[in-house]
């Protein structure tokens, strides 16, 4: 990958969940990105369940573009799941992620091109600055702290999905069997050549779509089986406990001392204290183990089940019609 080339493909990726009010700003991002003839371009959306009219929109769009596809999943999968749709479908030499709603900006991509031409397998955006306040911004930073220091940093602290992985690095992400997708740390973790493209994140166009509860799970490794919700009530359990243990341990320690020195005058209840404190403080912690423990199981039943990602309902295109569409109609 050493020279421009303009038989290279590079695909660019974008999930699309009820995206309405971006879809006109962002085709027309990617119209002013596709000018650049040094290499050719496809633009690969993929439409994660959207009930609003988010595919008419697209498609409408794509009419006029060279190389352009809609891979439409048959309800909401989540981000990460469109994303690994995207890899699938993608048929580009390297592969570019790029969330619809525009806070990554695509001006940046020409430089992930030029590292990418350089020798670099995956080249990763990393935010110099992001424009979430408030609770928002203050859990999505905690995360990535959390995050980095849990997973001793697998991947930059301040990078997200936003990026262009080489081909290679396409079809090893594909070749990972696992169910629990986090590609941004998963891609960093395969190695290869990486290099950094640094951007400032900007508002975001319309609604966020990832919603807190969405985000949590996303934190989460993503929890797709209702099944696993009694496992963390039990870790919430368990910690209430404890709490409530050493609570109780602090105020018998406080009615002993009391004792001693004179002022806590009432008497104590003997062995009352120790029996309550012991039940209440090992109880909460072997529910807290127990919920733990269930986490990881729950993972390992996700692994296990198999079930796919996702589940294509069509895949589009504009100018060339592909056979499941045709099928579809005949
Ligand atoms: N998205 C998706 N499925 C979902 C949620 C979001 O495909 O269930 C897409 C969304 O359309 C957008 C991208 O993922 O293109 C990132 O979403 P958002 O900007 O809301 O998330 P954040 O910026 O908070 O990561
Ligand atoms: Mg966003």
């Amino acid at each position: 990958m050493n020279a421009s080339n303009t038989s290279q493909l590079v695909t660019v990726v974008t999930p699309l969940w009820n995206e309405s009010d971006t879809i006109a700003a962002l085709a027309a991002a990617l119209r002013q990105l596709f000018q650049d003839a040094s290499v050719k371009w496809e633009w690969l959306a993929v439409d994660d369940g959207s009930s609003d009219d988010t595919v008419a929109l697209v498609r409408k769009e794509m009419r006029d573009m060279a190389r352009a596809r809609l891979v439409c999943l048959t309800r909401n999968f989540g981000q990460q799941a469109a994303y690994r749709a995207g890899l699938d479908h993608a048929n580009g030499d390297a592969v570019i992620f790029l969330d619809a709603d525009l806070q990554d900006p695509p001006e940046a991509i020409p430089e992930m091109l030029a590292r990418w031409r350089d020798g670099a397998r995956l080249v990763i955006g990393r935010r110099r600055s992001r424009p979430e306040r408030g609770m928002r911004g203050l859990l999505l930073r905690g995360f990535h702290v959390v995050f980095g220091r849990l997973t001793n940093n697998v991947m930059p602290q301040d990078s997200g999905t936003f990026g262009l992985m080489d081909r290679v690095v396409v079809e090893e992400l594909k070749r990972l069997p696992e169910r629990n997708l986090f590609l941004p740390a998963l891609r960093c973790w395969l190695g290869h050549r990486q290099a950094m493209v640094w951007y400032d994140r900007r508002e975001r166009a319309g609604e966020p779509k990832q919603t807190y509860a969405k985000l949590f799970n996303y934190a989460w490794n993503g929890i797709t089986s209702f099944s696993e919700i009694p496992l963390r009530f039990i870790s919430w359990l368990g910690l209430s406990l404890c709490l409530f243990g050493t609570v109780c341990t602090a105020l018998v320690f406080l009615q002993r001392v009391g004792q001693w020195f004179g002022w806590w005058t009432d008497r104590l209840v003997v062995g009352f204290a120790t029996q309550t404190v012991g039940i209440f403080f090992l109880g909460g912690v072997q529910l807290l183990c127990l919920g733990i423990v269930g986490e990881y199981l729950a993972r390992i039943y996700r692994e296990i089940k198999g079930r796919p990602h996702y589940l294509v309902e069509q895949v589009v295109e504009e100018k060339r019609p592909q056979t499941s569409e045709v099928l579809k109609h005949e």
